[in-house]
C-alpha cells in the first residue's frame, strides 16, 4: 500500500488557497532556496526536532542507546552524528522539546483527517493543499491523495516549485483544482545559484499547467540582494501575460520565521537579511500592475 512521509498536516489553515483548508506537507524537495522556511522538509528523511526553549532540562532523554543526549554544566547537548533517530529519547521527553519530524501515513489515514472538516471547506470554499517540501517529490502519493480528495467533492489545491518530471506532473493533473505556483529567480543561471536547479523545466511545466486550463496563482517571493530588482519584476508580469490561467500573483516578502527550525534540526541558515520594508512591497506592485492587468496581492 502507498505510503507518504509527511512532517505536518495543519487544519483550519487559511494561507494555503481558497477558504479554509486543510494543509498536508509532505517531506523531500529537489530545491535548496538560500532563503527557504520550511527546513524540515527539505529531507525525505525523518528528522529529530530539539527546541532548547522548551527543555526543562530533566535528563530523561539520556535513555538514548547512543549516548547522544548529556546534560552537564547546566546545559544540554545533543551529539546527532551519533543519532540513529530511533524516537526513544522523543518519547521519553514530556516537554515537547523533543519531536519525530516526519511520519508514514496512507492514504486513507490522511483523508480521514481531511474529511473530518468538510463542513468547513463547505461553508467557506475550502478545501484541501498539499505543500512540502515539493508534493511532487513523492509524486505517486500526491496523485493518489488528491484522487482521493476529489472522488469525496472537496476541492484541491497544491503548493509547487514546478520542478517535477512531466509524468510526475500528468499522474495529478486530474485532480488538481488549483496551482499555487512559485516564480523564484529570473534567468537560468540566476536560479540555479539561488535554489540549486535551472528554470527552465519549471516554466516547461508551468505552460503545461495552463495549457491544460488549470487556475493557477503566481506565488514570487520577494527576496532582497537576489530578487529584488526590475528585471526580475517585469518577468513576472511578463509570465503573468502570457498565461492565460494566471488568475492572480502573490508577492510573498521574505522573513525569517523558519531560522529557529533550523537551529531545532541541527542546522545553520544559509541566508539571512533585512526583512523588505512595506514601502517597498508596495512599491515592486505598483510597478508590477502598471506592466499587467492580473491581479497582484502582496501576502
Ligand atoms: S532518536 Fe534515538 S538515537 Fe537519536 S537521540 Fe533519540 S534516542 Fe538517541
Ligand atoms: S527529556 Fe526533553 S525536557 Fe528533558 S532534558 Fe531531554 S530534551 Fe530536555
Amino acid at each position: 500500500m502507498i505510503k507518504g512521509t509527511i512532517f505536518n498536516i495543519q487544519r483550519f489553515s487559511i494561507h494555503d488557497g481558497p477558504g479554509i483548508r486543510t494543509t498536508v506537507f509532505l517531506k523531500g524537495c529537489p530545491l535548496r532556496c538560500l532563503w527557504c522556511h520550511n527546513p524540515e522538509g527539505l529531507s525525505r528523511e525523518i528528522d529529530i526536532e530539539y527546541s532548547p526553549v522548551k527543555c526543562i532540562g530533566c535528563g530523561r532523554c539520556r535513555i538514548c542507546p547512543n549516548g547522544c543526549h548529556s546534560i552537564r554544566d547546566g546545559g544540554h547537548y545533543f551529539d546527532r552524528d551519533k543519532c540513529d533517530k530511533c524516537g526513544k529519547c522523543v518519547e521519553a521527553c514530556v516537554s515537547g522539546s523533543l519531536l519525530v519530524a516526519g511520519k508514514d501515513y496512507t492514504v486513507d489515514e490522511v483523508m480521514k483527517k481531511v474529511e473530518s472538516d468538510v463542513l468547513f471547506y463547505k461553508e467557506s470554499g475550502g478545501g484541501m493543499t498539499i505543500s512540502g517540501g515539493e508534493p511532487f517529490y513523492q509524486s505517486e502519493f500526491t496523485a493518489a491523495l488528491f484522487k482521493a480528495a476529489k472522488e469525496k467533492g472537496i476541492h484541491t489545491a497544491v503548493e509547487t516549485c514546478g520542478f517535477c518530471s512531466d509524468d510526475a506532473l500528468q499522474r495529478a493533473l486530474p485532480y488538481i483544482d488549483l496551482f499555487l505556483f512559485d516564480y523564484k529567480v529570473t534567468g537560468a543561471e540566476a536560479h540555479k545559484a539561488a535554489t540549486g536547479v535551472d528554470n527552465g523545466v519549471i516554466l516547461k511545466n508551468l505552460k503545461t499547467i495552463d495549457d491544460a486550463g488549470k487556475k493557477i496563482t503566481l506565488r514570487c517571493p520577494i527576496i532582497p540582494s537576489i530578487n529584488d530588482n526590475n528585471e526580475h519584476f517585469e518577468a513576472i508580469a511578463n509570465i503573468a501575460n502570457t498565461h492565460e490561467n494566471i488568475v492572480k500573483v502573490d508577492l510573498e516578502p521574505y522573513h525569517d520565521l523558519g531560522a529557529a527550525k533550523y537551529t531545532n534540526i541541527g542546522k545553520t541558515p544559509a541566508f539571512s537579511h533585512a526583512i523588505p520594508e512595506k514601502e517597498r512591497m508596495a512599491h515592486i506592485k505598483e510597478y508590477i500592475e502598471g506592466l499587467t492587468e492580473k491581479k497582484i496581492n502582496i501576502s
